[in-house]
């Protein structure tokens, strides 16, 4: 199967093709850097996100905005999400804070990306 994709890794956003065959990514061509064939190498065998989302603070109307500290693989971005909801922190909370340790066993925290008094 062929495949084509934009990487993200910087603005130079060059076009990479790429072709895999349920097993192997081969011949990746168009990227500039090895971050562009790394990332094609990925994005066709194990996609990754950053996710970004809202938890509530006791005490308060104003929820903290949080995210994950690195990529997760995307098949767990929805429960990641529905952990997230299910997650209220007490306050303070600074920035970096680990908000939930290991997000569904991702191997990745999320923090908190503002403070709260
Ligand atoms: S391949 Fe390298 S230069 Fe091209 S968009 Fe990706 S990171 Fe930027």
């Amino acid at each position: 199967m062929k495949y084509e994709l934009t990487c993200i890794n910087c603005p130079m956003g060059c076009r990479i093709t790429a072709d895999y065959d349920g097993k192997e990514v081969t011949n990746i061509q168009g990227f500039t850097c090895a971050r562009g064939k790394a990332y094609a190498q990925t994005e066709i065998t194990d996609p990754t996100r950053m996710v970004t989302a809202l938890v509530g603070v006791a005490g308060s109307h104003k929820p903290l905005s949080v995210k994950t500290r690195n990529p997760i693989r995307k098949p767990l971005i929805f429960d990641a999400l529905q952990a997230i909801r299910e997650t209220t922190v007490r306050p303070p909370v600074r920035i970096g804070d680990v908000v939930i340790e290991n997000v569904c066993g991702s191997g990745v925290d999320v923090i908190a990306t503002e403070n709260v008094e």
